[in-house]
């Protein structure tokens, strides 16, 4: 019977990793979402300062800190901040730079994932806590 469980269990687990792997190729872009008020980040959609936090694309994630723009996340023209221009993107939103203390992000430093908790991400490597 344990023998069964231990099955159980590990398909279980490669069925949670198969649908994470689904669900980041879904979505492309990676997105955050930040408080327009007091900036602080969300992974996940809710509110903050008695308003919705407002979903922003991930651009870059360096140092602790993320640079984002207004753009949708699967946006696919907008790569990144407009050099002409400097404080807008690509698409010509505003683009702006969030921190991600507390957070989680891929040890590879070079992966867009932000997380609420440790784990893996969608490239293998660990995700690590911003201090
Ligand atoms: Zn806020
Ligand atoms: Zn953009
Ligand atoms: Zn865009
Ligand atoms: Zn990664």
């Amino acid at each position: 019977m344990r023998k069964v469980l231990a099955c159980v269990a590990v398909l279980l687990f490669a069925c949670a990793v198969v649908v994470m792997a689904e669900e980041a190729a879904k979505a492309k872009g990676a997105e955050c979402f930040v408080c327009a008020k007091c900036a602080k980040v969300a992974v996940k959609a809710t509110k903050c300062c008695e308003q919705d936090m407002a979903a922003m694309k991930v651009l870059e994630v360096k140092e602790g800190k993320a640079t984002v723009c207004a753009c949708a996340a699967g946006c696919a023209k907008c790569k990144g901040i407009d050099p002409a221009v400097g404080t807008k993107c690509e698409c010509g939103k505003d683009v702006r730079m969030v921190d991600l203390t507390g957070k989680f992000v891929c040890a590879d430093g070079k992966c867009l994932a932000i997380g609420d908790a440790a784990g893996k991400c969608g490239c293998g490597k660990d995700m690590v806590q911003v201090k």
